[in-house]
């Protein structure tokens, strides 16, 4: 068994894989110097310094050399043999396989202004890996400039975490209001207040034009399409992800918007499964293909393609779900809000704790919830479930939701 990429979904499913009883190798190729870790901390706790890198990974070494799982680091996977069933390594070795799951993630989409300095700027970093974290460590401390390129949630954790240590930090949103994609504009405009409070600057409708450097190529002014000239010391980008498809491309697998796979992580050979950030799968919830970007998915993808190489069918058909900290906040989302005719808040933004039901026809699309954490986990059901509610039902706090929870059908009588 050969995992490529040695993220979150791949060390998911070689651990999965042994707890299933699988007996034979197993290898993690990965081009990263780490075992498998968690991203999420990388735009909050870690890059705060409140956590170490040792925090940061999934699963201790000893774990993984007691599974017997190989792991090979630093290394790129540069092509696939569909027909001899062999990976080449960038260092030109060969491996070969019975099975092979691509779990190769994604990269930062880049700036592309057509100025190739942009890209090479020591102080312009873009937020995927430990080690992009670790190369702006120096430049993220108090007193500095940052400008932050992109107004959706990593931008704007990275916007949180600066501001508590005291860095001065203007965002640049070419939409009209920030988390435009995901959520309502009352939600927007509540992360928006929270932000100003904490003294972020948030230029809406701002788009980037371009960069003044000094003599060494260092970026020292933003500038926008509407005059701004913002001086920075430090510029983070987050302007969304690029999936890993090239490889699957190459060996002429499926793809659409990400390696295609069915419900079982299987691509179009059926020697080569794929999961996590990489592969886009059939939604059962959706009832449309999509390729989610979360941890969640990540790794239930992986348990469902691990259960599928032990002979087990365990479908992938989750409701898509996400969490985002910012300050004393946690955002956590349900559901896919896109066709939404109607927004009922039940709490209020003024407190900091809220929830955001999206409905259509009186059905209960997605959730937003803002700390409140319990009733994020029935409006989880409330979406997986499709209720109907009454708007007015859902913002009357009187109202317990739970009341709203289908009841489990009667087990049958024997
Ligand atoms: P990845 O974690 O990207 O791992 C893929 C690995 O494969 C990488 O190490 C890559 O280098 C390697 N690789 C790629 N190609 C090759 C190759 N050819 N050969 C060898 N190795 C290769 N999700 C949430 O749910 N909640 C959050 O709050 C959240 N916050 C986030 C904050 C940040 C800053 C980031 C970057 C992501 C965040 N995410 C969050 C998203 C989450 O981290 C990803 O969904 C998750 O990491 C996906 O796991 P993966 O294994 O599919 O891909």
């Amino acid at each position: 068994m050969l995992i490529v990429g040695a993220g979150h979904a791949a060390g998911e499913m070689a651990t999965a894989l042994r707890m299933n009883g699988y007996k034979g190798p197993i290898t993690l190729i990965g081009e990263e110097p780490h075992l498998p870790y968690q991203r999420p901390p990388l735009s909050k706790a870690f890059l705060s310094g409140d956590i170490t890198h040792e925090r940061l990974y999934v699963k201790g070494p000893a774990v993984y050399t007691n599974a017997a799982i190989d792991f090979i680091p630093n290394s790129r996977v540069t092509a696939i043999d569909k027909a001899a069933k062999t990976v080449t390594l960038e260092d030109g070795r060969t491996l070969s396989y019975s099975k092979l799951v691509l779990a190769t993630g994604g990269r930062p989409r880049q700036l592309s202004l057509g100025d190739e300095r942009v890209n090479k700027a020591p102080n312009l970093h873009y937020l995927r890996t430990i080690g992009h974290v670790d190369n702006m460590r120096e430049q993220f401390k108090p007193g500095n400039k940052l400008v932050i390129i992109g107004g959706g949630y990593i931008g704007l954790e990275v916007a949180a975490v600066a501001r508590k240590k005291g860095i001065d930090v203007t965002v640049l949103e070419a939409m009209d209001r920030v988390l435009q994609r995901v959520t309502a504009p009352e939600v927007s405009a509540f992360y928006q207040q929270v932000h100003g409070e904490a003294g972020v600057n948030i230029l809406v409708n701002t788009a980037l034009t371009g960069f003044e450097f000094d003599a060494e190529g260092k970026v020292t002014t933003v500038l926008t399409a509407n005059g701004h000239k913002i001086p920075a010391d430090v510029i983070i980008v987050g302007i969304g992800l690029i999936p890993n498809v090239e490889l699957a491309e190459q060996a002429g697998l499926a793809l659409e918007n990400g390696i295609a796979v069915d419900e079982y992580g299987q691509t179009s050979d059926p020697d080569i499964l794929a999961i996590g950030d990489c592969s886009s799968h059939p939604n059962a919830y959706a009832g449309r293909r999509l390729r989610l970007e979360s941890v969640p998915s990540a790794l239930e993808q992986a348990r469902s393609a691990a259960a599928l190489l032990v002979g087990q069918k365990k479908p992938y058909n989750a409701v898509p779900w996400f969490w985002s900290d910012q300050y004393d906040l946690k955002l956590q989302m349900v559901g896919l809000n896109q066709g939404y005719d109607t927004v009922a808040l039940r709490g209020s933004p003024a407190n900091r704790n809220f929830l955001a039901f999206y409905l259509k026809d009186g059905v209960v699309l997605a959730v937003d919830s803002i700390s409140r954490p319990q009733e994020f986990m029935v409006a989880k059901k409330l979406v997986a479930e499709r209720v109907k509610a009454d708007p007015m039902v859902l913002v009357d706090e009187s109202q317990p939701l739970k009341a709203l929870v289908p009841a489990a059908p009667a087990p049958a009588a024997s």
